[in-house]
């Protein structure tokens, strides 16, 4: 015989149960099957809400109509889909359980209370109806079946809600199943889940219904195939088996194709949905192996459970990370702790005294601090409890009172391969605190299979992202929002959909879930797809608008990617405001603007102490010399100790260009109008010549050196004679600019004798940054550089007499945009070699 398993996702609707139907005929020609059956999906939730609404007096929803309705249109629905399905019938059979439904809400409402024995019958009932609908369906397709009351075979003491099984009574119930000779010819025997007799009030005589705790309808298919002596329990639910990590949270967890009884075990203990802890006992203790089954996929081969070891497993030390969430962590310390013995086991007993257990348990080395876990809801009552068995202590300050800190959470990590496997602790560890996660508490199992930290409830996902990646390899996460998609940051996107699928097999997934443009905003959680960006950006799904950002802040606060980076595409004076807020929600920032670099020097430092204090980057490589490698190279010469001396530089393509044709002979205006129909300067040309911008890029250079400048120190030369008026618009410029041809000529005539060229650029010398133009001799590396290059050159304790300097285009679409791609992957913990 085997048993079989649905859960309420197997059950969901018609189709569901359809196919579910048919898993279990295919199966039937093999073997005899018990199955089982859960409530259908959402009714035990519908249940419990009517529960709550109804002992505080609401009664707004008629729960009793709604849940009548779900089963009423799922017979009406298999009506017509399964020949000699009748659904008034199904219904009529059926209805007993509404009025009883109504009867015991009823009371629930006058009462004001819902005492254990009528919470049982209530929150048994999707069960009870659930599981006439699949035997008539089985029956309608001509099966041999026999649907048993599972309170006539499985039998609980302790917790009327969440019994412990009396197995020797449950085995003499289902013995004359076992064998078949109650059968007769029937090869499915149906049982409704999660219910049983509970015998703990008055013995056996006096059983009452009870149930087996929440998910507890894997707990009934276990006890069945352990007294029924099956060969094999089955669990269907609706994914592929059991996955290294919840698959709703971990979007690339795999399915573990083999795991031991014992690691199975303690990932339902810590929080898995997988099954019900208490399953695997019962099927361990009988050698019986469970398998992880999906109805929606009957073809994928699942997940075993047994007693291993499996030669499936022989690599991965790991079978998978859990997160129990919703647990309180409760402190018991003082001085008088140490030495003292017996204060564990009077922890132990206050707890069970208060109903609750214990789900962890650490001990300082100084036996300063006992920490344990409980669930949330127990936390108010073992508290209590504590506090007074510990009464006396406390009054007389030898111990503290006794701490509580709700809303924890417990990231497990459990594998059999632990024991042989060193560093486990250690990567665990290291992938917390790589996210800042701050741990309150670790613990260890003595079998050494399973390791536990406590950390804030809120970090819950993060934590089991993160630990995922650090063990299964898969792919460290970049997390786009980009904000500006113009020139630059259009180019940069296409660039990393050109590059994804090569980062990926380097384990780099860099997925860009927010583009932001003047037409407004697309957000997506699983990324947006690049392949036409450009066009789904002119149907945006949130309007432009400067709620844009807080739209992103508040995304990442509540979804909390690993590794969000804002990307500032803009040339906006406004948005560097919001780098603070946008560096405090736990984004890293990368960003060609120099408008935050250059505002004043507070605000510099404190936007470097908030990205350390966030353990976040503010990466802007491109603000100087865009894809010239000039600020990291700057970073690096000054962590490592060396000093900048002097520095002078050509930071502008057009001033570059202008300056460079004055050597051979063309006269300033023209060079000045041919720089501008290339396109070199701004629509302005005298945005480029009043050399602000240059003077910002010197500021930051001045800044990554070690000087807190400000803007306004820059000493600031001027292109042109005092006697020339460069005002009016663009045009009356362009046309009084002649004038100063002869000035500049004769400039250069003279400076040609002494064999230098005029240059324009910003020079810094002992901390003084001025901005002009400068007279160059032939052995100055800025002696060549023309033609819109631009060039740097570092004079510093190390670097000279000949000085570090790097040239090449500084300005460029697509060297800017590679460079902001470049900060982006900076993000990346660890960057493998190619
Ligand atoms: P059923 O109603 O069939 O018992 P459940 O909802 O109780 O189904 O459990 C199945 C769900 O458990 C899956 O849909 C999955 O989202 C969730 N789950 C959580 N952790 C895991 C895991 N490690 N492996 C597989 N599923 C998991
Ligand atoms: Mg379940």
């Amino acid at each position: 015989m085997l048993t079989l398993k649905f859960g309420g996702t197997s059950m969901a609707n018609a189709s569901r149960i359809l196919s579910s139907a048919d898993i279990i005929i295919s199966r039937a020609k093999e073997d005899r099957l018990s199955v089982v059956v859960s409530a259908v999906a959402g009714v035990s939730n519908s249940l419990q809400a009517a529960i709550d609404a109804y002992t505080t007096g609401n009664t707004s929803t008629d729960y009793v109509c709604d849940i009548k309705k779900i089963h009423k249109e799922i017979c009406l629905d298999l009506e017509s889909k399964v020949k000699g399905f009748d659904s008034d019938k199904v219904m009529a059979v059926l209805e007993p359980n509404f009025v009883e439904l109504e009867k015991l809400l009823a009371g629930c409402l006058s009462f004001g209370e819902c005492p254990d024995t009528v919470y049982c019958r209530i929150m048994g009932m999707g069960e009870l109806l659930s599981s006439p609908i699949m035997e008539n369906v089985l029956r309608a397709k001509g099966q041999s079946i026999l649907l048993l009351d599972s309170r006539k075979f499985i039998f609980t003491a302790g917790s009327q809600k969440e019994g412990e099984a009396d197995y020797g009574r449950c085995a003499d119930a289902c013995l004359p199943y076992r064998d078949g000779e109650a059968n007769g010819q029937t090869r499915i025997l149906l049982f409704p889940g999660f219910v049983c007799s509970w015998t703990g009030s008055g013995g056996h005589k006096n059983a009452v219904m009870g149930l087996l705790g929440r998910n507890g309808s894997d707990f009934s298919a276990a006890i069945l195939g352990a007294s029924l002596g099956v060969k094999r329990v089955e669990f269907w639910t609706d994914v592929d088996g059991v996955f290294t990590a919840d698959p709703r949270v971990v979007k690339d967890a795999i399915v573990v194709d083999d795991m031991t009884y014992e690691e199975a075990m303690e990932l339902s203990f810590f929080g898995s949905k997988v099954l019900h802890p208490k399953t695997l006992a019962p099927l361990q203790a009988k050698g019986i192996e469970a398998w992880s089954l999906n109805s929606h996929n009957p073809l994928a081969r699942g997940t075993r459970i047994g007693k291993g070891p499996f030669e499936s497993r022989r690599k991965s030390s790991i079978c998978g990370i859990s997160c129990l969430k919703k647990v309180a962590m409760i402190s018991v310390g003082g001085t008088g702790m140490r030495g003292r013995t017996g204060t564990a086991s009077r922890i132990f007993n206050a707890v069970s005294s208060a109903n609750a257990s214990i789900l962890l348990i650490t001990q300082s080395s100084s036996e300063y601090t006992i920490s344990f876990c409980v669930r949330d809801s127990e936390a108010e009552a073992v508290s209590e409890a504590v506090s007074k068995e510990f009464e006396l202590e406390i009054r007389e300050k030898i111990i503290d009172e006794i701490e509580v800190r709700h809303g924890c959470a417990i990231v497990s990590v459990v594998g059999d391969g632990m024991i042989s496997n060193r560093g486990v602790a250690s990567k665990f560890l290291n992938a917390l605190s790589s996210q800042d996660i701050n741990i309150l508490a670790i613990a260890q199992g003595s079998s050494e299979r399973c390791i536990s930290c406590v950390i804030g409830g809120d970090c819950g996902d993060t934590a089991v992202r993160v630990v995922h990646r650090f063990f299964f390899n898969t792919a460290q996460s970049i997390e786009v929002f980009a904000f500006g998609a113009g020139t630059i940051g259009g180019t940069m996107i296409d660039q990393i959909y050109q590059q994804h699928d090569k980062l990926l097999q380097q384990n780099i997934d860099v997925k860009v879930l927010a583009i932001t443009t003047i037409d407004g905003m697309n957000l997506s959680e699983d990324g947006l797809d690049l392949s036409n960006w450009r066009n789904d950006m002119k149907k945006p799904m949130y309007k432009f608008g400067p709620e844009n950002v807080d739209d992103i802040i508040k995304f990442v606060k509540e979804k909390k990617p690993l590794n969000p980076v804002f990307v500032d595409c803009t040339a906006s004076y406004d948005l560097p405001d919001r780098y603070l807020d946008i560096l405090n929600a736990g984004m890293s920032i990368a960003t060609p603007n120099k408008r935050a670099n250059s505002k004043n020097i507070e605000f510099y430092h404190e936007l470097r102490r908030t990205a350390n204090k966030m353990h976040r980057r503010f990466l802007y490589e491109t603000n100087v010399g865009a894809g010239l490698p000039i600020i990291d190279t700057l970073q690096n010469l000054y962590k490592s100790g060396d000093k900048l001396v002097s520095f002078n530089g050509i930071m502008s393509g057009s001033l570059s260009y202008i300056f460079g044709k004055l050597d051979e002979g063309v006269p300033f205006s023209k060079a000045v109008l041919e720089a501008k129909s290339l396109r070199y300067t701004e629509p302005d040309p005298r945005d480029d010549l009043n050399g602000m911008d240059v003077a910002r890029k010197a500021l930051i250079i001045a800044r990554e050196s070690g000087f807190d400048i400000e803007l306004d120190d820059i000493t600031m030369y001027k292109v042109f004679p005092e006697s020339f008026d460069s005002s009016g618009s663009v045009e009356e410029f362009l046309e009084k600019l002649p004038q100063v041809d002869d000035y500049f000529a004769q400039k250069i005539e003279s400076l040609k004798k002494q064999g230098k060229v005029l240059r324009m650029g910003a020079s810094i010398k002992d901390g003084k940054v001025s901005v002009g133009m400068m007279e160059v001799g032939q052995d100055d590396p800025l002696y060549g550089v023309r033609g819109g290059e631009n060039a740097f050159v570092f004079y510093t304790e190390r670097y000279q007499p000949i000085p570090l300097t790097v040239r090449g285009y500084g300005a460029g679409a697509g060297v800017t945009a590679a460079g902001v791609f470049g900060d982006i992957l900076r993000t990346v913990s660890f960057n493998p070699e190619r």
